[in-house]
């Protein structure tokens, strides 16, 4: 992946440089962890190589997302690969583990979707999907957070907790697109001092079903003067196909 093109934003701040590289020394930490924790294929733990995503063979196993499908209050949606076969194990298990490769394999996902968008060189910051205090709890980490981290070092652009949610919400899993709808309504909004007006915002999620919890963060974010907004997922699920997501 070429190194991203330093571009100063509209005020003559330069948002993107990071002097030191941080992609490259995040690849070195990614090769010292590695002798320790070697790195395994998130569909099939096989060990892999410090800085692959998948194995070969699960790698060629996957179905590339190539549908177009129409998220409310964002500008554009993208996904790397539909959610079927070794992708659902993976999926499914980083929900409850945040071991291994899976992380990164997503957020190396979601940028090749960026690309093949020609979109990942306009975005000025990468934010995530946030949980409330009693999911976090229950869950130990915020698996969207995650890949978002990892992105920042792909792309070297900024990760910043911008999104709060506003109440609880039941679990999208036993829900059908109309209640997921009426379930996450207002469900998030921009923290006071994240300032995202006229900036081009990534909001990621590890899987879309229906898109309810991309619309509502995106529509946030435009109500907090956002520019633009691109939301990606790792995965898509086909059509009105239910999943333990959102
Ligand atoms: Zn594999």
């Amino acid at each position: 992946m070429e190194r991203r093109k330093v571009i100063n934003d509209k005020n003559g701040g330069d948002i993107r440089r990071f002097a030191f590289g941080i992609r490259t020394v995040h690849s070195i930490y990614r090769f010292l962890i590695n002798i320790f924790y070697p790195n395994i294929c998130p569909c099939c733990e096989e060990i892999i190589d410090y800085n692959d995503d998948f194995c070969d063979e699960c790698h060629s196993k996957l179905i590339m997302y190539n549908e177009k499908f129409y998220i409310e209050n964002a500008d554009l949606f993208t996904a790397y690969c539909m959610y079927d076969g070794k992708v659902r194990y993976a999926v499914r298990k980083f929900k409850y583990e945040p071991r291994g490769n899976a992380y990164y394999a997503f957020a190396c996902g979601i940028v090749q979707a960026l690309q093949r968008e020609n979109v990942a060189e306009e975005i000025d910051e990468v934010v995530y999907i946030p949980m409330t205090r009693k999911a976090y709890s229950k869950r130990g980490y915020n698996q969207t957070k995650l890949i978002a981290k990892e992105i920042h070092y792909l792309l070297e652009i900024p990760c910043r907790n911008v999104l709060v949610k506003t109440h609880e919400t039941k679990s999208q899993k036993s829900l059908g697109a109309y209640e997921r709808r009426i379930n996450l309504k207002d469900a998030f909004m921009v923290r006071e001092k994240a300032d995202v007006s006229g900036k081009c915002i990534l909001v990621i999620d590890d899987l879309c079903t229906t898109g309810s919890t991309l619309s509502e963060a995106a529509r946030a974010l435009k109500k907090a003067g956002a520019k633009k907004v691109i939301a990606a997922a790792f995965a898509k699920t086909k059509g009105k196909e239910s999943a333990n997501s959102t």
